[in-house]
This record gives C-alpha cells, sequence and structure tokens, in this order.
C-alpha cells in the first residue's frame, strides 16, 4: 500500500497562493485548517480517484462536496458539455435547455411546480427566503443551529449569547440588524422550534432546515422532526422551506421529501443539480413562484443564471440518474459497507451516522442527533484519522463536520480498500 506521499508542490503553491488569495484557496475548508495540513491541489480526477499536483493519486470521498454523485469526469457528462461549449458559452437570453431542466426538476421533485435557475445554493436559499417574505408579507425566519444554508448576510447567524431568540452575526462584516429576523431553533428540537412560534407566530414567513443536516456532519432527522415542520408551519400559515442542495437527487432522485414523505412550500437544490457545474435553483408551488419577477414583485436575476454550459451538465447528470433506476441502491450498499466496516473496528468511540450515500463518523461515544453532539466530537482525533486515510490514499473531508460523499463511480475494489485503510487505524 502506498504510504509515502509527496506534497513539496503543493506546498510550494501554497505559499504562493496565501501570498494572491485569502488563506491560499477560494473557500475556507479548502484550507485544510482544522487538520492542521497542507492542502492538496488537484490536477486532474476520472471516476472515484482524484490526483494532485505531485502525482498522488487518492480515492475521492469529498466528490466536490457533493456534485460528484457520479464521479470525475463521467464521459457522457464531458461529450455533452463540450459539445455545448462550441455552440456558444452564453447568451443572456433563454434557452430551450432551461425549460427542459425545469420540467426535469418538477418530474423528480414534484412540490417544485415552477422554479428558477440561479449559479450556486448561496443564491437559491437567499433568493428562496426574499420570495417566502414576499409571498408571505412577513420578516422572520426561523433557521437551525448547525444547518448551513450558504453565506448570504441574513442566514450567517450564530445565537446570542442568553435567550435563544436573540441572534447575532457570526461572520464579521454582517451588520447586526441583518440577522434580527433570523431566529435560530434546535435541530430535532420540536420544543425550541414551538416556543419560538408561541412568542412570533404571526411574524414568521418561513422555517427552513435542511431535511437531512450535512453541514455539521451527517445528522439524521429524528422520526416526527419533519413532519413536526410541516405541521407547525401550517398552523401559523408560515412557509416551510427545505434546503436540499445537498440531499437533492442525493437519498433519491426526490430527495429527501421523497423519502421522508414531507412536502415542503419551497426548495433549493445546488450541487448534484449542476452536475459539477455551478447551478442552483429554487422552486415551489405556482402560486409561490409566481410572486418572481417578472411575473411577480419579488425581484431576483442573473446575467450567468440558466447557462447553457451549466444546464447541459445538470440535464445529463438528471438523465444519467433518472435512468439507471438502480444507482441508488448501489450508492446505499457501498455506502453500508464503509459503514459497516468503521462500526466494526471503531466499536463503540465513534458515532457513524448515515443515510443513503452520506456519512460521517463523529469522534464522540454517544448519539450525535444534534449541534452540541456533534460539537462534542474529538476534533484533534478526528484530524489524526483524516491523515492517515490521506497517508493511505483516500481523499475525505478536512473537517469532522462534513459529510463523507459516495458515488456511483467507486469501484467494489476501492470501496473495500477504503474498509481495510479505515479498519486499520482503528485496530
Ligand atoms: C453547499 C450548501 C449550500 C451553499 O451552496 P453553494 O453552492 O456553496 O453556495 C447551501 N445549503 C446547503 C445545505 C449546502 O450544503
Amino acid at each position: 500500500m502506498n504510504t509515502i506521499i509527496k506534497d513539496a508542490k503543493s506546498k510550494q503553491i501554497f505559499q504562493k497562493a496565501k501570498t494572491l488569495i485569502p488563506g491560499g484557496v477560494n473557500s475556507p475548508v479548502r484550507a485544510f485548517g482544522s487538520v492542521g495540513m497542507t492542502p492538496r491541489f488537484i490536477q486532474s480526477a476520472n471516476g472515484d480517484k482524484i490526483t494532485d499536483i505531485d502525482g498522488n493519486e487518492y480515492i475521492d470521498y469529498v466528490c466536490s462536496w457533493g456534485p460528484g454523485i457520479l464521479g470525475h469526469a463521467h464521459p457522457q457528462v464531458i461529450y455533452a458539455v463540450q459539445k455545448a461549449c462550441a455552440e456558444g458559452l452564453t447568451f443572456g437570453a433563454p434557452t430551450k435547455k432551461e425549460v427542459i431542466l425545469a420540467e426535469m426538476i418538477s418530474e423528480c421533485v414534484p412540490s417544485m411546480e415552477m422554479s428558477r435557475l440561479v449559479c450556486s445554493g448561496t443564491e437559491a436559499v437567499m433568493s428562496a427566503v426574499r420570495v417566502a417574505r414576499g409571498f408571505t408579507k412577513r420578516e422572520k425566519i426561523v433557521k437551525f443551529k448547525g444547518c448551513y444554508h450558504g453565506h448570504s448576510d441574513g442566514l450567517l447567524v450564530k445565537v446570542g449569547s442568553g435567550a435563544m431568540t436573540s441572534s447575532v452575526p457570526d461572520s464579521a462584516g454582517v451588520p447586526s440588524d441583518f440577522t434580527k429576523h433570523t431566529l435560530i431553533a434546535l435541530y430535532n428540537d420540536k420544543e425550541s422550534v414551538k416556543n419560538l412560534f408561541e412568542k412570533n407566530g404571526s411574524e414568521i414567513a418561513a422555517v427552513i432546515v435542511e431535511p437531512v443536516a450535512a453541514n455539521m456532519g451527517v445528522v439524521l432527522p429524528e422520526k416526527g422532526f419533519l413532519e413536526f415542520l410541516r405541521e407547525i408551519t401550517l398552523k401559523y400559515g408560515a412557509l416551510l422551506v427545505f434546503d436540499e442542495v445537498i440531499t437533492g437527487f442525493r437519498l433519491g432522485l426526490g430527495g429527501a421529501q421523497e423519502y421522508f414523505h414531507v412536502k415542503p412550500d419551497i426548495t433549493t437544490l445546488g450541487k448534484i443539480i449542476g452536475g459539477g457545474l455551478p447551478v442552483g435553483a429554487y422552486g415551489g408551488k405556482k402560486e409561490i413562484m409566481e410572486m418572481v419577477s417578472p411575473a411577480g414583485p419579488v425581484y431576483q436575476a442573473g446575467t450567468l443564471s440558466g447557462n447553457p454550459i451549466a444546464v447541459t451538465a445538470g440535464i445529463e447528470t438528471l438523465k444519467i440518474l433518472q435512468k439507471d433506476t438502480s444507482i441508488y441502491q448501489r450508492l446505499e450498499e457501498k455506502a453500508a459497507l464503509l459503514e459497516k466496516a468503521v462500526k466494526k473496528s471503531a466499536g463503540e468511540t465513534v458515532c457513524v451516522n448515515r443515510i443513503g450515500s452520506l456519512m460521517s463518523v463523529f469522534f464522540t461515544a454517544g448519539k450525535v442527533s444534534d449541534y452540541a453532539t456533534a460539537a462534542s466530537s474529538d476534533t484533534k482525533r478526528y484530524a489524526e484519522y483524516f491523515a492517515w486515510l490521506l497517508e493511505h490514499g483516500i481523499y475525505t473531508a478536512p473537517s469532522q463536520f462534513e459529510a463523507m460523499f459516495i458515488s456511483d463511480a467507486h469501484t467494489k475494489e476501492d470501496i473495500d480498500k477504503t474498509c481495510q485503510v479505515m479498519a486499520e487505524y482503528f485496530l
């Protein structure tokens, strides 16, 4: 087994990168900060493998943080994208492809009767919240501690000291006035939601939730939690927004709402929907989406929204997912092997949370069901585990609080190898 990993070139370019790009990266988690290592600069990727500029090859379980459900450089997607490129990169005018993708979205996720394409998950959620406010003519929203919805001002919020109802910005540069309408509840804690509604019920436009939380590590909704959110929002005339940027097309074609049989009013998509290129989407009931400009008074626009190349990658990816009806079964089986391997070798010293092809190994003994229990993990041990895997040619998230993504390109052989390396770490 290859245990000698060269990283001279990555180290060198990272030094230079830090002089030109804040922290040397264009998105924070890529910097390997929380595992105290130098990030690997990537040269290329194919199937389930990713290769860095020093020539190391890894089995990849980051999969670009979700989009790579088919693995890297799927020939059918690459072919379609190359063909589309030759026809022009962007027009700033509508194309037939956008209508095709909107129709595919509605077919897969029936609650999205109408949708709008944007360029990122952040943009999708930010716009969804604006529509929810426009539609309900209310200003407050409820989000959950530990759920991530992109980096727009109003959603970069943490709980203020003291009362559950006081929210403060979770980033410098966000005015407190921008977050004062964001109320924070606790994931899997119905009481915390009920309390917010009892105090602010008539002012709450929407509850936004990751139906399966995957940005504090993977945390599953407890039985009845999503149903409860559906009921209480209906009772108070608020909208329920499912942020399915990760779970969309991941837990199945219909996402978490199909998996759990709970229908939100608005859904946001990202990651897989772009097949590796920048696409986000938000959508829902027709009467809600008709609030969006130019049909309605809620403004939202984008120079590259519905970009023909990005939309092509999305359409091809969804086509493959729609056509190959056993993909989700295969993902489930492969992920189950990884789960089993860790549980068997690590025993009670870790908590493995998994749903379909999303998995997290938390370095904590108890059950992880919310932010507090996730945060009880021993991140030093995680960093050690991460380094062990990397040194043995396995690329996982450089943070305890991110998911492991399994793709259709992962071969049985590579899954077996991963199981073995994981087991060796714990034994
Ligand atoms: C990744 C993510 C986002 C943000 O999407 P970007 O494309 O990174 O802007 C929003 N919500 C969830 C649940 C995500 O996982």
